[in-house]
């Protein structure tokens, strides 16, 4: 492909995707195939001769789309959001073409320098401390990741070898196998599963503390788990609070959690995977109160925040813990330039991989094309769009909030028995008009009904609980399921 046909093949994949994108209002959110539609119909082998570009677009609407779950749609209110926006795709694009790999300052100083700068941006845009931020005379830092998962999986293998290193040093006859073997970490019962995968990945415990009536992780919890891992001989290392939790978006009291654990050494992480956006705006800041104890933060852009998926920020207190961590020297990664750098980190040493995406250029795409008002206007609708679907539920007396509703999160269910409200998911799932997920709190089951698409408006919001209303399932009918 020379870049004549590429401007061509280009331009029709620009308006394939604005097509797609104004067409989701007409698109049922959830696909009609079965399992195997499209791995039993396309060729079992890599053509042997070059095909036309205008062949492979024209299969992504047979082949391809049929398949699609809709993630952008007004009628998808599953998981969380994971949004995109024009300015974002706009970025994406600039970074496949430019596709340099900055895995140190000279294989590409401005994606360094951007992230480095949007990092900033980013951390002042939620109002984190300052010590978090990139400066020349700081040791605070930002990187851009793939996903929550890899940012929770860092700070804890970092936590891991800050904690192994000073036990080292306090007491040089110890072996590091012991001392390993006897670390202890922690996070709650409504932490997201990358927590207690994370464990795995790092060979850890990761103690799943219970949380209170509200779904917080408390200090009292910690405390106790603290004290009768100590008494047992174990080395308590590090601490997963969570802001905005996956199944009710529940906040922990890092007010509480913070200071016990920089009183007792443990690393301090908090995930605001989903939440982190809202801090943009003033109003929701008194949720993340305590964040100044933290060692480490991470949100998703790439969730509430117009950047499509993948861009998963984290910020450390003290970076230096991490560079320690994970420095592998090679030759052909010396260049002169490592010496005068003015403070900015070298980002190899801060990721699992060694090369890594331009990330950065579609946050800066967003910043500068949304504004701090834009993103600020974008979470007060989706609150506000949240709070329309709970005055609906409360005003029907069949149905019930289960936990206080946060940020774009309504769990509700059906009075009365289990099986009602699964047979209402499951009449709506076949129906394929709307998508919600369900989810358990204290034994109980109910629904989720996350605000998630951009384009979703008060009008979606009747639309989905009217269909809601209308596959109420009959007492009867359920009881057997
Ligand atoms: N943490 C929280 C609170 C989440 O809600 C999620 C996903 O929804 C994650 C972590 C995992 O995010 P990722 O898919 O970026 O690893």
């Amino acid at each position: 492909m020379d870049a004549k046909e590429f401007r061509e093949f280009g331009k029709a994949a620009v308006d394939y995707v604005a097509d797609y994108l104004e067409s989701l209002r007409d698109r049922a959110v959830l696909p009609s195939v079965k399992p195997g539609y499209l791995i039993n119909t396309i060729p079992k082998e890599a053509p042997q001769h070059p095909e036309k570009w205008q062949e492979v677009l024209k299969d992504m609407d047979s082949v391809f789309m049929p398949g699609v779950t809709h993630w952008q749609s007004p009628n998808f209110h599953a998981y969380f959001p994971c949004l995109t926006s024009y300015p974002s795709i706009v970025g994406e694009i600039l970074s496949a073409g430019i596709n340099s790999i900055g895995l140190n300052w000279i294989a590409c100083p401005a994606s360094l320098e951007l992230e480095v700068a949007m990092m900033n941006w980013l951390g002042k845009l939620l109002n984190l401390p300052n010590e978090f931020l990139n400066s020349p005379d700081g040791t605070g830092g930002g990187v851009i990741y793939g996903s929550a998962s890899e940012a929770i999986l860092i700070s804890l293998l970092t936590a891991k070898d800050r904690i192994v290193k000073k036990i080292q040093s306090e007491y040089p006859h110890f072996e590091e196998g012991i001392i390993k073997a006897k670390l202890v970490a922690y996070c709650s019962d409504q932490s997201n599963s990358a927590a207690e995968k994370a464990g795995m990945l790092a060979s850890t415990i990761m103690r799943i503390l219970p949380t209170d009536n509200k779904c917080r992780l408390r200090g009292s919890a910690l405390e106790e788990a603290i004290k009768t891992d100590r008494k047992n001989g174990l080395t308590p290392f590090y601490v997963l609070a969570t802001l905005g939790t996956t199944g009710t978006c529940a906040f922990d009291d890092l007010e509480e959690l913070g200071p016990i654990c920089n009183r007792e050494n443990i690393w301090f992480h908090v995930d605001a995977a989903y939440a982190g956006t809202a801090f943009a705006c003033p109003e929701f800041r008194h949720l993340m109160a305590g964040v100044e104890y933290a060692d480490s933060f991470n949100f998703n852009p790439h969730k509430w925040m117009f950047i499509n998926f993948d861009c998963a920020a984290m910020w450390l207190k003290d970076s230096r813990y991490l560079v320690d961590a994970f420095r592998v020297e090679r030759i052909f990664f010396k260049n002169k330039c490592e010496e005068d750098k003015i403070g900015l980190p070298d980002y190899r040493h801060w990721h699992i991989t060694l090369g890594t995406r331009i990330r950065a250029l579609k946050v800066w795409f967003v910043l500068r094309l949304y504004g701090v008002e834009g993103i600020q206007n974008h979470v007060r609708k989706q609150v506000a769009l949240a709070k329309q679907f709970e005055d609906l539920v409360r005003n029907d007396n069949r149905f019930e909030i289960v936990t206080e509703v946060s940020m774009g999160l309504v769990c509700f269910r059906i009075k009365g028995p289990d099986s009602l409200t699964k047979c209402l998911h499951e009449k709506l799932m076949e129906r394929k008009n709307i998508y919600l997920i369900a989810g358990t709190f204290r034994n109980k089951h109910l629904l989720r009904f996350v605000v998630c698409s951009s384009m979703t408006d008060s009008k979606d919001i009747t639309f989905a609980w009217e269909e809601i209303c209308s596959q109420m399932p009959d007492k009867q009918a359920t009881e057997e399921i």
